[in-house]
Formats: structure tokens, C-alpha cells, sequence
């Protein structure tokens, strides 16, 4: 069973270039069904209220761009969580044209959460991981793949 952690972790999602199934998978875990609050996981509207930044989809050159500007407006260092294959490797995505580089190439990563979309278990396991326990979440890269 997963504890409370203490404090509570706001996320702010933003969307590089996704084709919206991972930023589902997000919207999930603040339902009722799910309940990140319970654990004090809250979605915050504006990433100067945030702790954390959840990215999905691949980078291009203007959502990087863009991502680089909502991250230097957070008013304190946030922990920055790559959410699904496409932000972590690029997935099916690599050497599409207009694609960049996995995310870690240019910010720091504090969180792997890896899936086509990840599940929003995964997604509430590595957020409590990253913020009550503040160790590596569920993926790790290994030969080259990102496994659980
Ligand atoms: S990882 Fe999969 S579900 Fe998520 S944005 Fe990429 S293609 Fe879509």
C-alpha cells in the first residue's frame, strides 16, 4: 500500500508535441477515481505555484522553446518529470522530421515515468517516489530501453 508522503507535491503538466494520451493518462490521476489529493498530489494552473513539471510528447524546436520559458518563470527550482517514451526516448517519433532530442538532452530529469502512455499507477508511484521519498522513480534506463 503506498503511504501519504508529507507536504504535498503541485504539478503543472506541459505538453511538448503529445498525441494526448499520455496528457490523459495525467488528467486521470486528479480524478475521483484515482485521487492524487488524498496522497497531496494537486495540479497546479500556473508553474508559479508548481513543484514539479510533468513534460509529454516529443520536443520540437518551438516547444522547446516554449518549455524553457515556463521553466525559468517557476519562482523556485521545480523537479522536472519526463512522462511517457515519447519524452523520454522520443518513441515512435524518432527521426521524424521536426523531431529533437530526448528531453534529459536539454533539462535535467529528476523522474522517468516511461509508457505509451504510462498508467496513472505509474504516474502516482513515481511522483510519490520522487517527492516523499525523493529517490529515482520507476524507470531506469538499461541497455538502452526504460524499463519499471
Ligand atoms: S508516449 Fe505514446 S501516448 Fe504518450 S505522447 Fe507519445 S505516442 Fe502518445
Amino acid at each position: 500500500m503506498i503511504k501519504p508522503a508529507a507536504g504535498s507535491l503541485w504539478v503543472y503538466h506541459f505538453a511538448a508535441s503529445s498525441c494526448s494520451n499520455c496528457d490523459m493518462e495525467i488528467l486521470e490521476i486528479f480524478t475521483p477515481g484515482f485521487d492524487s489529493e488524498r496522497f497531496g498530489i494537486k495540479e497546479a494552473l500556473s508553474i508559479r505555484h508548481a513543484d514539479c513539471l510533468l513534460v509529454t510528447g516529443v520536443l520540437n524546436p518551438k516547444s522547446l522553446s516554449l518549455l524553457k520559458k515556463v521553466r525559468g518563470e517557476a519562482p523556485r527550482p521545480v523537479k522536472v518529470a519526463a512522462v511517457g517514451t515519447c519524452a523520454l526516448d522520443t518513441g515512435i517519433f524518432r527521426g521524424s522530421y521536426n523531431v529533437l532530442k530526448p528531453l534529459d538532452k536539454y533539462i535535467p530529469v529528476d523522474l522517468y515515468i516511461p509508457g505509451c502512455p504510462p498508467t496513472p499507477e505509474a504516474l502516482l508511484s513515481g511522483l510519490l517516489g520522487l517527492y516523499g521519498k525523493d529517490k529515482p522513480g520507476p524507470g531506469k534506463r538499461r541497455k538502452g530501453r526504460w524499463i519499471f
